[in-house]
């Protein structure tokens, strides 16, 4: 299987011509090391830090902006947009507080980016 992607990993926005056969990933057109790590990523367990909103009890701040502290995996991304969505928050939130600790323990949690009273 072939692809091309673009790497996000800095703005020089490589253009990466991905090759895979079998577990035998090659990358080509990376200008660094990241550019690789990032091909063989995206080609077997794509990531995204995930941004959303949840609903607080605040009159000031009814929907609190949140984000996933560090990329999460692609493909479990709408079962946890959906268990945010149900979510409410009660104030006072600081940005940076975690909203949802250790999502099905990946380790990775989700943070306020916003404070609220
Ligand atoms: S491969 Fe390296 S230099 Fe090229 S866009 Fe990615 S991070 Fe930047």
């Amino acid at each position: 299987m072939k692809k091309s992607l673009i790497c996000i990993g800095c703005p020089r926005g490589c253009r990466l011509e991905i090759e895979m056969e079998g577990e035998t990933i090659t990358v080509r057109g990376n200008s660094c090391p990241r550019g690789e790590s990032y091909a063989k990523q995206e080609m077997t367990n794509p990531r995204r830090v995930v941004t959303a909103v949840v609903h607080t009890t605040s009159e000031q701040l009814p929907w609190l902006p949140v984000k996933t502290s560090a990329p999460f995996p692609k493909a479990a991304i709408a079962p946890l947009l959906n268990r945010l969505y149900k979510m409410t928050v009660t104030p006072p939130v600081h940005c940076g507080d975690t909203i949802l600790e250790d999502i099905d323990g990946s380790g990775i949690h989700v943070v306020a980016t916003e404070s609220c009273r």
